[in-house]
């Protein structure tokens, strides 16, 4: 018998909501965003919890048992994941925040984003569906033709419809722009696609009766050279046959079992084209932004369910102590890895609704918050899965050798948690970017950040943003060794994001006790992290020389 994860403290979520970063701005830059007052905001919090518990928690453990099966070549969920899918679908979660014309209820993103940590941490594998549909939704609002918004949106925001996000090949993971997938274009306007896509999530299954593919694909251009375009490809065309998009493999992995792991083969599959040819790498951010930041939420729903795990556990399971055993949370040493698996995750929360609101304004035309977000998404992507795993092996820790088994939550959240550094593009390739794009190209986002950091007044804040300058100074005056200290500068970049989240908290002045000790326990230590890695950006560029000596 499975233990299940402790109830999550909605009232402290809720909380966060209201401190978080210009949520009245965002309530006031659009009609519908108006309802999410804070009655709203706790009544979607209560219903997702309540829907979390009750149906996508029972689900978790079975659909990491069971898994998916390929069967005469169509994928095959786990048992009871499409009774939990019709139930999420008629219970209008995946709504939230579409707009209204298409039958979302319009409701702005941070409440979407809240939603999924409930989700998440109840069943990621579940989850891996939602991401690309309420992505793909963008991306179509945002290159698709009327036509296609008219057919695909409101069929996308009510869940009816799956899509994916089709790009990685085998010789294309990173390095998106030498996908060999190529796209020709056919006489009736539609284009024809043939090539293989790998690692493909939800690339098939029985869920929905219909999915959209958003491949990337390789068209010609008026000087013959070859160009990234992106095209919408359906499961099923509009006769109703099967489009030719063959499922060639079904992965075996290490975690999100529930979650099918595709190849496909698109053998002269009928694809659409969105938005302009040659433009598909740019107009594909749209997609993996979302995606990004939902990575995020997902890592913060395991980590923060793995940590109410640990905290539980450490309440009740007893071990030393004279001449009575005490509860294990008594000493001294459980206790500081109880305060590090608490604070990583309450912040990352205020880090993702940060994220969320940024955005939300960003697409009013807020061009300060459109950089801020620029700036953190990359540091929230990989912020959110390194917290899950991290917090994911505390809590084993904290959990002694029952952790380590089955009957406890935890060994399947490590599992499950270890693809998020990964996919949506892995650490090392979010730190080029953060590092080559947002600071040494052009460094616009890089102080959108320092400007409301520098709102607060904490001089804990101060030291690491004194440490993040340093590093930016040093990365500029030597650019030629930024490749070496990317990943450290991320992690300092990520270090000082956290750090304005608590200040913020501890500005407010809150009463919660757990937002204001874990802020100040990350604050206390903020600029000795930040300086340690100030030094790993300076000897980046000559530790990775010694591998040459190999
Ligand atoms: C469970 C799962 C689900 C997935 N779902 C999808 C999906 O739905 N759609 C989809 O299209 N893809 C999906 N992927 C693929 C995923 O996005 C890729 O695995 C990821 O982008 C990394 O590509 P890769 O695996 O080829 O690694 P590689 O690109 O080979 O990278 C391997 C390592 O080398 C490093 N590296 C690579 N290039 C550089 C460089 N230029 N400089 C420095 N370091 C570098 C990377 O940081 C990484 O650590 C999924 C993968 C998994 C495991």
């Amino acid at each position: 018998m499975r233990a299940s994860n402790p109830a999550p403290d909605l009232t402290r979520i809720a909380r966060q909501i209201e401190l978080s970063y210009r949520v009245d701005d965002v309530r006031n830059a659009r009609e519908s965003w108006a309802a999410a007052t804070s009655d709203t905001c706790f009544a979607v919090l209560d219903g997702a919890e309540k829907f979390a518990r009750d149906v996508l928690e029972p689900l978790n453990f079975s659909m990491d048992r069971s898994g998916c099966a390929l069967v005469d070549g169509r994928v095959v969920t786990a048992p009871g994941h499409r009774t939990g899918w019709v139930s999420y679908v008629e219970a209008g979660w995946p709504t939230l925040e579409a707009a209204l014309e298409y039958g979302g209820q319009g409701l702005p993103a941070i409440l979407a984003f809240a939603a999924q940590e409930l989700f998440d941490r109840a069943c990621p594998a579940f989850g891996m569906l939602p991401v690309p549909q309420r992505s793909a939704f963008r991306l179509i609002d945002a290159y698709g033709t009327d036509a296609m918004r008219g057919e695909w949106l409101p069929r996308l925001a009510s869940g009816e419809w799956g899509a994916t996000v089709c790009v990685s090949e085998v010789g294309a993971g990173s390095d998106l722009a030498r996908a060999s997938t190529r796209a020709t274009p056919n006489d009736d306007g539609t284009w024809s696609i043939t090539g293989e896509k790998c690692w493909i999530s939800y690339g098939d299954h029985d869920l929905t009766d219909q999915i959209g593919h958003a491949v990337l694909a390789q068209t010609i251009d008026a000087e013959g050279r070859k160009r990234p375009s992106l095209f919408l490809v359906p499961a099923r065309l509009p006769d109703g046959s099967r489009n030719t998009v063959a499922v060639r493999r079904l992965e075996h992995k290490l975690g999100l079992h529930g979650s099918p792991t595709c190849a496909l083969g698109f053998e002269g599959a009928t694809g659409w084209l969105l938005g302009e040819p040659g433009r598909g790498l740019a107009q594909l951010f749209v997609m993996i932004a979302n995606m990004r930041l939902a990575v995020g939420a997902m890592g913060l729903g395991i980590a923060s369910a793995a940590a109410d795990v640990a905290l539980a556990y450490a309440a009740e399971r007893k071990q030393g102590g004279k001449p009575d055993p005490l509860p294990i949370n008594q000493h001294a040493d459980v206790r500081l890895q109880l305060l590090d698996a608490l604070t990583a995750p309450t912040l990352l929360r205020g880090l993702l609704f940060a994220v969320a609101n940024a955005n939300d304004l960003a697409a009013q035309g807020d061009g300060d918050a459109e950089a801020l977000a620029a700036w953190l998404l990359p540091i929230v992507k990989t912020t959110g899965g390194e917290v899950a795993f991290d917090t994911a092996g505390a809590a084993i820790q904290v959990l002694g050798g029952a952790g380590y088994t089955n009957e406890w939550p935890a060994e399947q959240a490590l599992r499950d948690a270890r693809v998020l550094t990964i996919f949506e593009g892995a650490t090392g390739i979010q730190a080029l970017d953060l590092t080559h794009r947002r600071l040494l190209a052009d460094d616009s986002s890089y102080r959108a950040f320092l400007g409301v950091a520098e709102t607060c007044s904490d001089d804990r804040l101060k030291a690491c943003i004194a440490e993040l300058e340093k590093a930016a100074n040093w990365l500029k005056a030597n650019p030629a060794k930024a490749d070496g200290g990317a990943t450290a500068f991320l992690h300092l970049a990520a270090v000082a994001a956290l750090s304005w989240i608590a200040a913020e908290y501890v500005g407010s002045g809150t009463d919660d006790a757990v937002l204001k000790v874990t802020a100040d326990h990350w604050l206390d230590t903020a600029a000795s992290k930040a300086a340690a890695l100030g030094a790993r950006i300076k000897a980046g560029a000559a530790l990775a020389d010694r591998f040459a000596a190999l």
